[in-house]
């Protein structure tokens, strides 16, 4: 078991003195709060703070780090408290403890693959200061080295959370033995098959490796001493998962794995130009194997990874992978961000630790211009710079909000019957209202009812285009619905007044003209939008109106005729004749006052004129008798009148309503436009002369009625 002295030892050579007395105070905090516990294994629970306050100690993490790992589980398992931690160990500590705790009430529980990315980014945006992502993946280190104890569907559950969430971040991090250790620590746990056999293969040819190792290694060493370059040649093993991965990938077995060892040369000097020109040296020893060659100098991976990749004919004929790189690039390779971000208490960097700040600023700054929004950097800036909250669904997937998203967001984001029927929400099985801004590792959960339908209020509570979209679509179709009755009722309103019915028009293909001169497509877009106020009910109206005119006279005339020869009316005597055929002839209509004679056609009995008709002046004076009106009832006759106006609007309108005054039918009406003079045509059903004349008269009254009078032919 690791001991405190040890922890002390591995940071003593830059730690002060002080900072030394902080971690031995929280192992002694530690050591009492966790007393009593066990682990599985059956050792004290203390050895496991221990130990990852140990691996971040080989880190060479700053001591708030340490400290935050000899305290990471005691907020969470032991009766101590966050004020407590607080006020023995300082804010920073504090900090770091709150972020390790609330990370460690999270846990991935989504099998699906695609989730993953997305839970990855949680972690990484609770992970506010990198250095909880750091402790967590010490944390989860040790826990994978001590897998064995935990039941065995737990086994495989940490395992497949690890290779799917940590060991990707720890790739981010650019942590590369991190990486390593977690993948074949969950690999062995998840495919144990797999792992076992492979294992045997790769110790069964551990000698002849090694000889074969020292031989390569040899040659390159005195090759660069030709050259007079100096370096460190490595040869290891690659890893399991590493070797296994590939055999997946590229559907081969394992003799076929040439390059189960990589070789790697690291030289002394900081200079880039010294790896090419290694590179150089080793292609002139041996042959290199075409497009195996990749120049992660020029090019860094998405983790800053810095190095020279080429694949050669090795002394046997076979395949060497050769890495090239700098001590530099090596540690950054090995440590990744651990290498290069240091915090102190308090925030104040100290000379050296800017650069470091403004080396990962660059970092950052290179990864915008890659633009892999996938890979690491982007990520890690989402951590510093939080722009996204990432939350649980009550299955365990993880959904991403824009920073200040609420559960109307969320509700919107699952469906949108879910969103416009949200009256509530629980998150983390608490109510809260729904102008709560989630928070990252929310687990959310939406509390609906049927019926229930959103406010325009709710547009102030959400910040998802979606939301937004679906709660304004909503809105509108409400107010469609309303502005649809009112335009009807205005509409059928407007048509009423010119004496046509809305209804027989929305029915004739003209309607499509309408449509088009309002740029509208359906009908109760039309009606929606005189219900707006956007569109007049007279504009549509005036359509018609203007329409019909064009074919005005005929239809009149032949309405007139219509009316006369189809329902004759009564009302006329003869003197001493009986049972006579009458009717009224279609030239000049007689309604009851005016002066009227008879004439006697042959076989079709008597026609009524007026007596003024130009018509029956020209007939055969001997046919022509004396008819009188002989009025027992009140009919109405239909009688054509023309009002010459100004061109003001609504002139039918004003005419009509004058008509409708005296209770009159009007059978017809239409409007003709021509030079700002409007001449209006009705058709209307008057009872006698002195009806008409009285209505006449009225309508002359009418200020911008120039001449109105009956018409005839
Ligand atoms: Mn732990």
């Amino acid at each position: 078991m690791l001991r405190i002295t040890d922890i002390l030892d591995k940071t003593q050579s830059y730690l002060t003195a002080e900072e030394l007395e902080m971690i031995k105070k929280a192992y002694i905090y530690s050591a009492t709060v966790h007393q009593g516990q066990v682990r599985l294994s059956g050792e004290p629970y203390l050895t496991h703070p221990m130990e990852v306050a140990g691996i971040l100690a080989d880190m060479k993490m700053d001591a708030a780090t340490i400290i935050s790992g000899l305290l990471h589980d005691t907020v969470e398992d032991t009766l101590s408290t966050a004020e407590q931690v607080e006020s023995e160990f300082g804010k920073d500590v504090a900090f770091l403890v709150n972020g390790l705790t609330k990370l460690s009430l999270i846990s991935f529980g989504s099998q699906e693959e695609r989730q993953a990315e997305n839970f990855r980014k949680m972690i990484l945006a609770m992970s506010s200061d990198i250095r909880i992502l750091l402790v967590r993946l010490a944390d989860r280190i040790h826990n994978m080295r001590t897998l064995q104890y935990q039941p065995p569907d737990k086994r495989i559950y940490i395992a497949r959370e690890t290779i799917d969430v940590y060991a990707p971040l720890a790739n981010r991090l650019g942590i590369n033995w991190m990486r390593t250790e977690l993948e074949d620590l969950s690999f062995q746990y998840l495919s144990p098959e797999a792992y076992n056999e492979l294992s045997m293969r790769v110790v069964k040819s551990n000698e002849s490796r090694n000889r074969y190792t020292e031989e390569v290694k040899k040659i390159i060493y005195t090759e660069l001493e030709k050259f007079n370059i100096k370096g460190e040649v490595e040869g290891r093993a690659k890893h399991l998962y590493g070797i296994y991965k590939k055999m997946h990938e590229q559907h081969i077995n394992f003799d076929e794995v040439y390059d189960l060892i990589a070789f790697r040369i690291i030289l002394d000097t900081d200079k880039e130009k010294g790896c090419y020109e290694t590179l150089s040296v080793v292609h002139s020893l041996w042959k290199p194997v075409p497009g195996r060659f990749k120049d992660y100098i020029a090019m860094p991976k998405a983790n800053n990874y810095q190095s020279l990749h080429t694949t050669v004919i090795g002394p046997y004929g076979e395949r060497l992978e050769i890495q090239i790189r700098t001590r530099a690039m090596h540690e950054w390779a090995e440590k990744g961000i651990a290498a290069h971000w240091r915090y102190k208490e308090g925030r104040a960097y100290k000379d050296g630790e800017e650069n470091q700040i403004k080396k990962l600023r660059e970092v950052l700054e290179i990864q915008q211009e890659i633009k892999n929004p996938k890979e690491f950097m982007s990520d890690l800036k989402l951590a510093l710079f939080p722009e996204e909250v990432y939350v649980f669904t009550p299955h365990g997937d993880v959904k991403s909000f824009p920073k200040g998203a609420t559960p109307i967001d969320f509700a919107y984001s699952i469906h949108t019957d879910v969103g416009n029927q949200c009256i509530g929400a629980k998150v983390n099985r608490n109510i809260v209202p729904l102008k709560y801004k989630l928070q990252n590792g929310d687990r959310v959960e939406i509390i609906t009812q049927a019926g229930h339908h959103p406010s325009k209020d709710w547009l102030k509570n959400v910040v998802t285009t979606r939301a937004i979209s679906k709660i304004r679509n909503w809105i509108n179709a409400e107010e469609k619905k309303s502005s649809i009755t009112l335009g009807r009722d205005l509409l059928e309103k407007e048509f009423k007044r010119h004496n046509l019915k809305f209804s027989n028009y929305v029915k004739s293909d003209e309607i499509k003209k309408v449509f088009a001169e309002h740029s509208v497509t359906t009908l109760d877009d039309l009606i929606s939008q005189v219900g707006f106020g956007r569109i007049s009910p007279r504009q549509i109206v005036n359509h018609y109106l203007a329409k019909e005119s064009v074919s005005v006279p005929e239809q009149i005339k032949e309405q007139v005729k219509k009316k006369a020869t189809v329902s004759p009316p009564l009302g006329i005597s003869l003197p001493g004749i009986d049972n006579v055929m009458v009717k009224f002839a279609r030239c000049c209509n007689p309604i009851p006052g005016d002066k009227i004679s008879g004439y006697i056609s042959r076989g079709r009995g008597i026609t009524v004129h007026t007596q003024i008709c130009p018509h029956i002046k020209k007939l055969d004076a001997d046919r022509i008798v004396d008819v009188e009106w002989n009025l027992s009832q009140k009919n109405a006759y239909p009688v054509h009148i023309k009002a010459v106006c100004d061109d003001s609007k609504g002139v039918l309108t004003e005419v009509s309503s004058v008509i409708s005054s005296f209770d009159i039918n009007i059978s017809y009406a239409e409007v003709e436009t021509t030079d700002m003079i409007a001449s209006c045509n009705f058709i209307i059903d008057v009872n006698d002369l002195h009806q008409l004349n009285q209505i006449l008269s009225a309508i002359r009254q009418l200020k911008f009625v120039k001449s109105v009078e009956r018409m005839r032919q």
